[in-house]
């Protein structure tokens, strides 16, 4: 059984934190983006793809494709803290906290924490809920490769 088979909490309080570089040497840097993430955030900003890649992303040397940042923020964060493109936000944005990579103890309890004070909050996520999200995450990007 993982650590965290009695569940986590969490709870958003929509302060934009995970939307900023953060953490141990900016490990916290890059949104990633699937095709299905392009193409829905295309539609919802009635861009072409060639057109929003080139005003809102950068391009990894491994191939990746992520949104690029001004001044560390997220490109779709606005003043206010809230996220421009909120009902299409890559399916990383949308499983955070419940990364694959986050779900280690230390690396929850420290780095994840400190920068998200959602968690330990809200409500509760079943231990089987949260693997899921986890796998599903990594799923809709493994699909990409
Ligand atoms: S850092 Fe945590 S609490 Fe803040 S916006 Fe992100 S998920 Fe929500
Ligand atoms: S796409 Fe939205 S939710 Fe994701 S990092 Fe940018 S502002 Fe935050």
């Amino acid at each position: 059984m993982p650590w965290y088979r009695d569940g986590l909490r969490f709870g958003c309080i929509d302060c934009g934190g995970c939307c900023r570089t953060h953490g141990q040497d900016d490990e916290y840097a890059f949104v990633y983006l699937s095709g299905k993430d392009v193409d829905a955030i295309c539609a919802h900003l009635g861009l072409e793809r060639i057109d929003f890649l080139n005003q809102h992303c950068r391009h990894d040397r491994d191939g990746w494709v992520h949104l690029s940042r001004v001044k560390g923020d997220c490109n779709f964060l606005n003043a206010e803290g809230r996220c421009l493109i909120y009902s299409v936000r890559p399916r990383q944005c949308d499983a955070w906290p419940f990364w694959t990579e986050n779900l280690d103890s230390a690396r929850w309890h420290g780095p994840v924490k400190d920068c998200c004070p959602g968690i330990g909050r809200g409500r509760l996520y079943t231990a089987e809920e949260i693997d899921k999200i986890a796998t599903d995450r990594d799923a809709w990007y493994d699909d990409d490769e």
